[in-house]
């Protein structure tokens, strides 16, 4: 597909996306995303979306825990 910001042709990659899911954050590995070679903008595709709301909600495996600092500027 075409960047929307630049028109340079995504590519295919696993990328670690941060997700947030009733108003929880979670890390997710070896996520599917277009990826902009120019940008670095991503874009998920619904279904991938679907199955990682679908994959949380029901029984998965976490690897680790990780502490986060929330800050402001
Ligand atoms: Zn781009």
């Amino acid at each position: 597909m075409l960047c929307e910001f630049d028109n340079a042709t995504t590519v295919t990659k696993r990328v670690t996306k941060h997700h947030r899911l009733d108003g929880k954050w979670y890390v997710v590995e070896n996520v599917e995303a277009q990826v902009c070679p120019e940008c670095g903008e991503r874009y998920y595709q619904a279904k991938t979306l679907d199955a990682i709301d679908a994959m949380l909600r029901g029984e998965h495996t976490v690897k680790r825990h990780l502490d986060v600092e929330v800050v402001s500027l």
